[in-house]
Parts: C-alpha cells; sequence; structure tokens
C-alpha cells in the first residue's frame, strides 16, 4: 500500500530560531540561514525520521514558500529527496524538481473566476507576488481594514500570520495540490501535518495527521478526531510529528 505523507515545512518540520524553543547546541541540523542566524532547523532525530519516512513513504513537503523559498532549504542534507513537492501553497507542483505544467494550468483554470491578481495588489498596495499565485504583504498598516469581506466578494481569502498577511484566491489550497499527486501515484493513504490555518484543507482531507500544539491552527481552535495533536513545542514538536509519520507510514 502506497502511504503519501503530505507535510507543512515552517513551524511543522523546521523551526527559526526565533521559533525552535529550547535546543540543545550540536543536536541540530540547520537547513537554511540568513547571516549568522538559522531560519529552518530541525533535531537530528527529525532528519533521521524524515529520511526514513522518505524511503517508506510518499513525502511530500507542501509549503506556502515560493519555488526559490523552497529550494534555499537544504533538503539534500537530510538523505531525502521528495519527488513531488508543493509549493506556493499549492500553486505550483514540483516534479523532480520542475514545476509541472498541467498543474500550472488547472491553477489557472481553478482561478479564473476569482478576480485577478493585479485587481487585487492595487487593493492591498505595497505587496510581493509569490511565483504569480497569490499576495503577501506586511500587516503593519490599516491597508487590512475591510480587506477580507473585500477580497471575498473576489473569489479571494485572507490569512494573517503574525506580522505578514497573505491574500490567496480561494481555490489555492495545498490540499488540491496533494490531491493531484494523490491522484497520479494512486496513494491509498494520506497522512498529513500542518500547524497554520493554510494547513487546514489538507489535514481535513487526510486519513490521519497531527498538528503542532503551538500552532496557529491549534490557537484558532481548530481540532479534529482524526488529527493528533503534539505535547511538545518548537523543535521537539516538529521532532514528534516526524517520528508520528513514520510509525503510521508503518
Ligand atoms: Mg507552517
Amino acid at each position: 500500500m502506497t502511504v503519501l505523507a503530505a507535510t507543512d515545512l515552517d513551524r511543522t518540520l523546521v523551526h527559526s530560531a526565533r521559533a525552535a524553543g529550547t535546543v540543545v547546541p550540536g543536536t541540530v541540523v540547520c537547513l537554511e540561514r540568513r547571516g549568522d542566524v538559522p531560519t529552518a532547523m530541525l533535531s537530528r532525530r527529525t532528519a533521521e525520521d524524515l529520511a526514513a519516512l522518505d524511503r517508506r513513504a510518499l513525502w511530500v513537503p507542501a509549503t506556502t514558500r515560493s519555488v526559490t523559498q523552497y529550494r534555499r532549504l537544504a533538503l539534500g542534507r537530510l538523505g531525502a529527496r521528495p519527488r513531488y513537492a508543493v509549493c506556493a501553497n499549492g500553486g505550483v507542483l514540483l516534479v523532480d524538481g520542475v514545476a509541472d505544467p498541467g498543474w500550472e494550468a488547472e491553477v489557472r483554470r481553478r482561478a479564473a473566476s476569482a478576480a485577478p491578481i493585479g485587481e487585487v495588489a492595487r487593493r492591498l498596495g505595497a505587496s510581493r507576488q509569490v511565483d504569480g499565485c497569490f499576495l503577501v504583504a506586511r500587516t503593519t498598516d490599516a491597508r487590512l481594514d475591510g480587506l477580507a469581506p473585500w477580497c471575498a466578494g473576489r473569489g479571494w481569502r485572507v490569512d494573517v500570520d503574525r506580522d505578514k498577511v497573505h491574500v490567496l484566491p480561494v481555490s489555492l489550497t495545498k490540499g488540491a495540490a496533494v490531491a493531484e499527486v494523490r491522484r497520479r501515484t494512486g496513494a491509498a493513504h494520506l497522512l498529513a501535518a500542518g500547524d497554520s490555518p493554510l494547513d487546514a484543507d489538507l489535514l481535513a482531507a487526510a486519513d490521519a495527521g497531527i498538528q503542532p500544539v503551538d500552532g496557529r491552527l491549534y490557537a484558532s481552535g481548530w481540532r479534529a478526531d482524526h488529527i493528533a495533536v503534539t505535547s511538545g513545542r518548537g523543535v521537539a514538536a516538529g521532532e514528534e510529528i516526524a517520528a508520528w509519520l513514520l510509525a503510521q507510514a508503518r
């Protein structure tokens, strides 16, 4: 039986220095840093479990990172080479590292009834386009007032993540992209892990999954009977999640 394990990355399996919690020096693997500061690290045990998961199941990273940001992660350091990866919150499906044109066309088709990204960018003001799929802006000012209802009327939605805001087409989800991978691979069983409201649809679609207790999704009150919750936080939660996925994939 093929098991597909689709996982968010940031604050689920990898953590920045700020989000990591207590870390024992010498026990972590750093996959990305900005200057001297780690922006994505995990414990050695998490790294080993992910490598084992990658061998035992079809591990599919599913991230809101752009393709460029995803490629910045030194996943090779895990000894894992996921064949499929979902980037841009489902907007890009990498197959052997290359953006899949069929999925790109499907994403465009699904977003066709929503307002064009340029119109939303004009309403939002200063913002960054992520792989042409959605927008990210800083949450520091009053531009957010009335934004959510304005977006809802145009097929877009808003997710406020601490100091930044994601503005995405309603149709742009990790769950849809992972469903496409499931369709292509014929995977019989779907496991999922994620920490944010942008992971909720993926978790909901899974046969079983896990979320960290220190995640925004958990803080929002989101629960489901088939979704476990970690007891640890930060890097320790990442370790629990990787071990849980590996055990479920046995
Ligand atoms: Mg996350």
